[in-house]
């Protein structure tokens, strides 16, 4: 059986830095707001290169909370609009609905499967307050237009950048590009706890320091409560897990860089549309490989049959789901987004991928 992920042999890279780290926390006595997420928190700071990192529960917590802050800070209020990838993952979506903002879908570019940012300016209303981009796939999308654009209309750019830890344009890291950004550490993430964590960069002081009380019931002094906040904490545990990882991220990610690589070079079937490219491959940390097919059920069950398992990213786009029928949208609202839901197939990809392996998903697709 050639897994998808295998979280295990993931983990088991690390075990014994790991399983020492989890047992120090447990013996400390202390689990929540300590050393650990301080400490995982400047080192994910550092890393990114932002000012602030605050630990949260998970990433759909991450969006929120800036969404959140956004609106106790007076930058933006319920009714507003914020413009989003109409082909996302639906946290991006209920980050803004849950806050009480309009989430306004713009077609991916059928070619990176990331926003398409000629067609930003056009949606664009007297509402509009931010754009919230996703680095999807592990893809960065960023572009000097659309920091002109953000300059011009006053928008704040938040990055969704669960997918694309470690990637990085122009030299600066995703998660460092626009105003604020959040992070999953879901297990099956690039960079996955052992359960739910996430976090929120930012270089702005004020943001930083409003996420972290809303994070812990609206309070900066314990008893105190200056907004109605929630609880979204990251576990002492998880954030040991998560420094001990940070540390590996990088090579991490240039295996998985190395397996897209391959597949990009020898998957050589006609009927098969590879991801592209970036320029600079630093672009990419392949969080998924998607490959597009006309018959992607029928290849999806003979990779099965050949003890290959693949999965969908995503097979119902957020405009069609029962959840957001209130934004009245159809079948063809977005085609470009219903075209990659219908076609879209994600291959294994993960560090510590046997080499083999890589090969036999070849080896399928070319037959
Ligand atoms: C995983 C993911 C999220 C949400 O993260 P959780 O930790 O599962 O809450 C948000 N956006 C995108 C694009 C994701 O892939």
């Amino acid at each position: 059986m050639i897994k998808f992920l295998d979280l295990q042999k993931i983990n088991f890279l690390h075990q014994q830095e790991i399983e020492e780290r989890i047992l120090n926390t447990f013996r400390s006595g202390w689990y929540l707001l300590g050393n650990e997420v301080k400490n995982f928190e400047q080192n994910l700071a550092q890393y990114i290169g932002v000012k602030n990192a605050i630990g949260v529960a998970n990433g759909l917590d991450a969006l929120r909370l800036i969404f959140r802050a956004y609106i106790e800070l007076s930058v933006m209020q319920k009714g507003d609009e914020v413009l989003v990838p109409a082909n996302t993952y639906i946290a991006s979506i209920l980050a803004l609905s849950d806050n009480g903002l309009v989430p306004v879908l713009v077609e991916p570019d059928i070619n990176t499967y990331n926003i398409d940012i000629t067609k930003i300016e056009e949606k664009i209303t007297s509402k509009t307050k931010a754009i919230l981009i996703v680095h999807l796939y592990g893809r960065v999308v960023f572009s000097e237009s659309l920091r002109t654009l953000a300059q011009k209309y006053n928008l704040k750019i938040v990055e969704d950048n669960a997918q694309a830890i470690g990637a990085t344009w122009q030299g600066i890291k995703s998660g460092n590009l626009g105003d604020a950004a959040g992070f999953s550490f879901y297990p099956g993430k690039n960079l996955g706890a052992l359960g739910d964590a996430g976090a929120v960069t930012t270089n702005d002081d004020v943001l930083a320091e409003c996420i972290r009380a809303l994070a812990n019931y609206g309070s900066k002094q314990k008893y105190v409560n200056i907004y109605k906040g929630l609880n979204s904490r990251l576990d002492e545990i998880q954030a040991a897990v998560l420094d001990v990882k940070l540390k590996y991220i990088d090579a991490e990610n240039e295996q998985r860089r190395q397996i897209a690589h391959r597949y990009i070079q020898e998957i050589k079937n006609e009927k098969i549309i590879l991801p592209q490219l970036p320029f600079n491959t630093a672009e990419h940390v392949w969080h998924l490989f998607v490959i597009r097919t006309a018959n992607r059920d029928r290849l999806q069950s003979n990779l099965a049959d050949n003890s290959i398992q693949t999965l969908i990213h995503y097979p119902i786009p957020p405009h069609l789901q029962e959840s957001y029928k209130e934004l009245g949208f159809e079948k063809t609202s977005f085609t470009i987004s219903e075209d990659i839901a219908n076609t879209c197939l994600s291959l294994p990809i993960w560090p510590g991928m046997d080499s083999q392996h890589v090969t036999s998903v070849i080896e399928a697709l070319n037959n």
